[in-house]
């Protein structure tokens, strides 16, 4: 597996271009380790990193570290924020004096800064330890939203809906970050229209209906809880796992805590036999590869009638946005288990998703909006 061998030449001190070459000669690290020095050499490998695959006198970054490091930087050097450019992973303290392979301890750098961060210019070096450590501290804070932008970037076109909002949790997060809803469009009409109260959440009472949204101005009151939930969207730090659905960056990535977002074929299944108010209980989960994302929301809160009885039933492709309360591995399965804010449908399909040959195959086949690559439970 490719991204395997990736990982490991980037734990070993190789930069991202000739991991790349490497890995597109068909070679695996097990492949080099079996090969002599020579071989090694003709591959653009230089003597440090020869002896440190043929010997291992350095053990490697822990991979679970390298995931982490190399997805909280978009494997981009922290210092020129180029993303044409190779990357390679520096020891802030180098690694001979303080042998730690801690994340604090390590950064993203391209080549060229790289050289700098071992270059002496006077008596310090070109790039020091506190200027890499300012660096890197400010790119991780500018891309944690990234993946939450993305999805926002995929949600917003003609047909992208939010089938399902989690409202009580959305709303603490709306007030708990103080934003304002002054700027939507909607927010003048629905106060007119008696809907929200002045902190900006909903006074529309519960009843019998089969969605919250059923009644006349229903959508009105959907277009703004859209406009808040991108708002509240924007500010968290999601992880986009849609190509980073195997076990390794699973592992790697997913602490309970954390807010995620996965577009993939899912399962709806009834919990509950009632189909009216609120408490409709219904099941919805992934499962591929070992792993398995799973969690239960009320169907009453549904954002529209179809969405209640026909996008977020049967399969459908969906892209939810879950927080994660726990990760269990039995039996050689990851089971994520999840609470959900909002569910997306009709997104625009998510670029690795488009880039993903199989699917291609499917689509040609099915051209439905059905996803094949999910195993049945
Ligand atoms: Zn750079
Ligand atoms: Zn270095």
């Amino acid at each position: 597996m490719s991204k395997k061998t990736f990982n490991a030449l980037i734990s070993r001190g190789f930069d991202s271009q000739l991991a790349n070459s490497i890995i597109s000669k068909g070679l695996t690290l097990t492949k080099l380790k079996q090969s002599d020095s020579k071989a090694l050499e003709k591959l653009g490998i230089d003597r440090l990193k020869i002896e440190s695959i043929l010997k291992e006198q350095r053990p490697p970054i822990p991979i679970d570290t390298v995931i982490k490091l190399l997805y909280e930087s978009k494997r981009v050097c922290c210092i020129c924020r180029d993303k044409d450019r190779s990357v390679v992973i520096h020891h802030i303290k180098e690694w001979h004096l303080s042998k730690d392979h801690s994340e604090d301890n390590l950064v993203v750098l391209c080549l060229e800064h790289h050289n700098d961060a071992h270059t002496k210019k006077g008596q310090s070096l070109s790039l020091t330890e506190r200027q890499i450590i300012e660096a890197k501290k400010e790119w991780i804070k500018t891309v944690k939203c990234v993946d939450a932008l993305t999805i926002l970037g995929l949600s917003s076109h003609d047909g992208g809906r939010w089938d399902y909002f989690n409202h009580n949790r959305i709303f603490e997060m709306f007030l708990d970050k103080s934003l304002s809803n002054t700027d939507y469009k909607t927010t003048h009409r629905v106060q007119e229209l008696g809907l929200i109260n002045e902190i900006g959440t909903f006074s529309v009472k519960d009843s019998e209906k089969t969605q919250f949204y059923n009644f006349g101005d229903g959508h009105i009151l959907y277009y703004y809880m859209k406009e808040l939930f991108n708002d509240v969207l924007k500010t968290i730090p999601l992880i986009d796992i849609t190509d980073k659905f195997n076990k390794e960056d699973i592992r790697a990535l997913l602490t309970p805590g954390k807010f995620i977002a996965f577009q993939g074929g899912f399962y709806f299944k009834d919990l509950s036999s009632s189909n009216e108010g609120k408490n409709q209980r219904r099941l919805c989960y992934y499962k591929k590869d070992g792993v398995k994302l799973e969690f239960e929301f009320d169907a009453y809160e549904a954002t529209s009638n179809s969405a209640w009885g026909t996008h977020l039933q049967g399969k459908k492709v969906v892209t939810p946005i879950c927080f994660v309360k726990s990760v269990v591995e039995e039996k050689g399965e990851i089971i994520i288990g999840l609470s959900c804010l909002a569910i997306g449908s009709y997104f625009l399909e998510h670029q690795y998703r488009q880039n993903d040959d199989n699917l291609q195959l499917i689509k040609a086949k099915f051209s439905s909006y059905f996803d094949e690559d999910v195993d049945d439970l």
